[in-house]
């Protein structure tokens, strides 16, 4: 007999969610966390939640930012949780006239395929944010964009699907896996060994190592990202803010394009602020949040899983953010932090089962936006496992495209 009829691998937004649609949907389930509920990306995160809208055709992205946003509300306003959710809207700066130019046929583009974006002068986006620069160029507005404390709306998934029947349980690290002869799976933490019927892995960057415990390779590196916190101010600071200037390089070169066709040779995934040590864009996201710090971040660096805060990054990122939001410079820092993204080698979440195994399922490569993603994420697996139907729309995430055997 198993202990339960799913088990979920990781404490972070995509297994806590899993587990509270799964436990909604009825099913035995359990959650292990080696640490914490949050204790890494899904605690450390900007608390960004990016959405566009639907489009004229829906894909995975606008299913995993839509979705999500409408759990991100359920949890607040219907169950509620108080996470600081706040559909503040979002605000690009443009600092240049080639920033303008890139920018503008971007908005015409996703206008055209049916998104929620517009494009402002300078003065409307100062009318909407006065702190922002009189220098910019203008700046684009997605009024659906919205915020939430991160650690706050992970732990109140975990806390909703422990209300709802599911055992969280912290502190257990998975050492090892194997799959039975009948297609249960026995899981060892630490010696304590549990048996499960179905298996998720939501270990965001250390789903690789779970997935060679089954001999597989799973493809998810970690991608380091860091962020800093101003002290508190009174309220100065009403929208999410990022800078056109890394989605316009990105999109400029070759390597770092999700768009362009990326063959097996591609050594880094795409949309990276360094190539090795080389710093190719700056990258800018934050708020302030309900505390009235501001927390801003920006670099995107492979370097394994070393979660050390390089300060050269957070100056960059300080410089940038004072570009834009020139009160920044008058402002001490009151800490600095990093955290693991999982980023897969074609920057596409990996969402669905895994094929070389029975009832072995994924839930990661969520990247840079996962805590604004998760949410559906784990809501899409949960209603897989409990209809036997894969979603239509995990058709893009498939593991299949790359999780092979070792
Ligand atoms: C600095 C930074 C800023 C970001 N800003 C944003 C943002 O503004 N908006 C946005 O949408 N996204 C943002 N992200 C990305 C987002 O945080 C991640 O994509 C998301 O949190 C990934 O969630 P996850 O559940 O897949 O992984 P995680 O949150 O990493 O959770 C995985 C969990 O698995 C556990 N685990 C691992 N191995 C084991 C084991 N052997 N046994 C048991 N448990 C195990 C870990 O302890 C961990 O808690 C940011 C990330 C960082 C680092």
């Amino acid at each position: 007999m198993a202990d339960s009829e799913v088990l979920v691998i990781g404490g972070g937004i995509a297994g806590a969610s899993a587990a509270f649609h799964l436990a909604e949907h009825g099913r035995n389930v359990t959650l292990l966390e080696r640490g914490d509920i949050a204790s890494e990306a899904s605690g450390v995160n900007a608390g960004g939640i990016g959405a566009l809208g639907w489009g004229h055709l829906p894909d995975l992205q606008a299913y995993l930012t839509m979705g999500s946003l409408q759990i991100f509300k359920r949890l607040q306003l219907e169950l509620g949780y108080d996470i600081e959710f706040r559909a503040s809207g979002a605000l690009q700066a443009i600092q240049t006239q080639e920033q303008y130019d890139y920018t503008r046929d971007r908005v015409l583009a996703m206008r055209a395929r049916g998104y929620t974006v517009e494009l402002l002068t300078a003065n409307e986006a100062r009318g909407v944010e006065p702190e922002l620069s009189p220098d910019l160029w203008g700046a684009v507005h997605f009024p659906l964009r919205a915020q939430a404390d991160p650690v706050k709306a992970t732990r109140a998934f975990a806390d909703a699907a422990a209300q709802q029947g599911a055992q969280v349980l912290t502190g257990r690290n998975v050492t090892a896996i194997t799959c039975q002869a009948n297609g249960a799976y026995r899981v060892s933490c630490d010696g304590e060994e549990r048996l499960a019927e179905r298996l998720i892995l939501a270990a965001g960057v250390w789903c690789g190592p779970l997935g060679r415990m089954l001999g597989l390779d799973i493809p998810i590196v970690p991608v380091r990202g860091q962020m800093w916190a101003s002290d508190p101010l009174p309220p100065r600071v009403f929208h999410s803010l990022s800078a056109a200037e890394s989605p316009m390089d990105w999109a400029q070169d070759p390597e770092q394009h999700p768009g362009r066709p990326r063959g097996s040779e591609a050594r880094t995934p795409p949309e990276l602020t360094h190539l090795g040590s080389r710093r190719v864009t700056r990258h800018l996201y934050g708020r302030q949040n309900r505390d009235g710090e501001l927390v801003f971040g920006g670099d995107r660096q492979a370097v394994g899983y070393d979660k050390s805060v390089d300060m050269t990054g957070i100056e960059v990122n300080v410089g940038h953010v004072a570009e834009v939001l020139p009160l920044v410079g008058s402002l001490a820092l009151r800490r600095t932090w990093s955290g693991l993204m999982p980023f897969s080698m074609d920057g596409k979440p990996v969402v669905g089962r895994i094929p070389q195994f029975e009832n072995l399922y994924i839930v990661s490569g969520l990247a840079s936006s996962g805590f604004g993603r998760g949410p559906m994420a784990g809501k899409l697996i949960a209603d897989f496992i409990h209809t036997g139907q894969m979603p239509p729309v995990l058709s893009e995430s498939d593991p299949a495209r790359c999780v092979t055997a070792l």
